[in-house]
């Protein structure tokens, strides 16, 4: 019977509801191994064997909200708060550029120092110094105005993670001042004013289920993200979640090879989360059918203050060594990594 939803899955790239969450509460090794081959295959006949990269800038520690799960929540008093200059920034991406990156990821908790006016002007000068690059920018939820303001500054590229596709889930996860309606209505914004978005969400959180995920998968289906970012829970020891334990890499990889399967052309990285909670973690989600992977261009100075989860990999690293290990990494299990920007194939072109 399983079988027989991953070939619906693959044919016709949608299942109902109550089949994803069959699919995923059923789960058996060799079913996973059975999703894992045809999502490399789907994969294989967009993209070959090219890894995308990005080059994750990581601009502020500083955040407004209060994320039950997250490191840099403004309720944790020990947190280490940095935010990178514009200069700094621009910075960063020259580096990258050097290193071979063509898309630079700007990520940061919601920061009121980042302001549009200093956005838009850090957007502005990467583009203008590089123009064959593509800026991505992830800061949390904004104005619709706001979007819009940083997308004619150049950013082609949001970010933003729904989280869970779960109204429930989403409250119980976030405090009462965050909620599931204001982040769809960011996405529907994000969408309408035409950037490339990404959507994403945790895996193996506290209180998550089958149901959940299956809820998510099918908020993937009708949204047609560009890019879909998932990585394992990690919990973070200063916060209201860190008793809980973390998500797994089998249940992640499970996921990606599904969401390969929805969707052949997305963008999917394998994420830093994946390789933390295993040292293989991002060779085993590209081998599950991701084809991204986000080496850090973070200055080694600030690197462990953006802490999102414990353990976090990659903190003591330069740029380039983190590029060279990820390349390594990926030659290792049979990809290699591109210099391109690594935009997103039309749905029906094949390598
Ligand atoms: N502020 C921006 C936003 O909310 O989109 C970007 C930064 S936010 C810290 C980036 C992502 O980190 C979140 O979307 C969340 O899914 C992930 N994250 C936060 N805490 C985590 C944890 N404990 N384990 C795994 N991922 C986590």
């Amino acid at each position: 019977l399983l079988e027989q939803l991953a070939d619906k899955l693959s044919n016709n790239h949608a299942l109902t509801f109550e089949e994803y969450e069959r699919l995923i509460a059923r789960r058996t090794p060799a079913m996973a191994a059975g999703l894992a081959r045809r999502a490399v295959a789907a994969r294989k006949a967009v993209y070959g064997d090219a890894v995308f990269t990005r080059g994750l800038i990581e601009a502020s520690s500083c955040c407004k909200n209060d994320c039950f799960y997250c490191g840099i929540r403004r309720s944790n008093g020990a947190a280490r708060r940095y935010r990178l200059s514009a200069d700094e920034i621009v910075e960063c991406a020259h580096t990258g550029y050097d290193l071979g990156f063509r898309t630079f990821v700007l990520q940061g908790g919601e920061d009121s120092f980042f302001s549009d006016d200093v956005l838009c002007g850090v957007v502005s000068r990467i583009r203008e110094a590089h123009p064959d690059c593509a800026v991505t920018l992830s800061f949390g939820e904004r104005s619709r105005k706001s979007y819009e303001r940083l997308f004619s500054a150049g950013a082609e590229r949001y970010l933003l993670r729904h989280e869970t596709a779960s109204r429930e889930l989403y409250a119980r996860w976030h405090p009462a001042d965050m909620s599931f309606d204001a982040r769809m209505r960011c996405l529907s914004d994000l969408r309408e004013i035409g950037y490339a978005v990404g959507v994403g969400f945790m895996v193996g959180a506290p209180f998550q289920t089958s149901a959940d995920f299956a809820r998510d998968l099918r908020f993937i289906e009708t949204f047609q993200p560009e890019m879909c970012g998932i990585g394992p829970f990690v919990p973070h020891h200063a916060t209201p979640f860190a008793a809980y334990g973390a998500g797994t890499v089998e249940l992640t990889c499970y996921l990606l090879s599904i969401i390969r399967l929805i969707k052949p052309n997305v963008l999917l990285p394998a994420t830093t989360a994946l390789g933390t909670i295993a040292p293989d973690g991002r060779e085993q989600g590209i081998l599950a059918g991701a084809n991204v992977v986000m080496p850090n261009l973070s200055p080694v100075a600030h690197r462990k203050d953006y802490d999102l989860y414990d353990n976090k990999i990659c903190t003591g690293e330069e740029a380039a060594e983190c590029r060279g290990c990820l390349g390594a990494r990926m030659l290792s299990v049979g990809y290699r990594l591109v210099v391109d920007r690594g935009d997103m194939a039309p749905a029906s072109s094949a390598c």
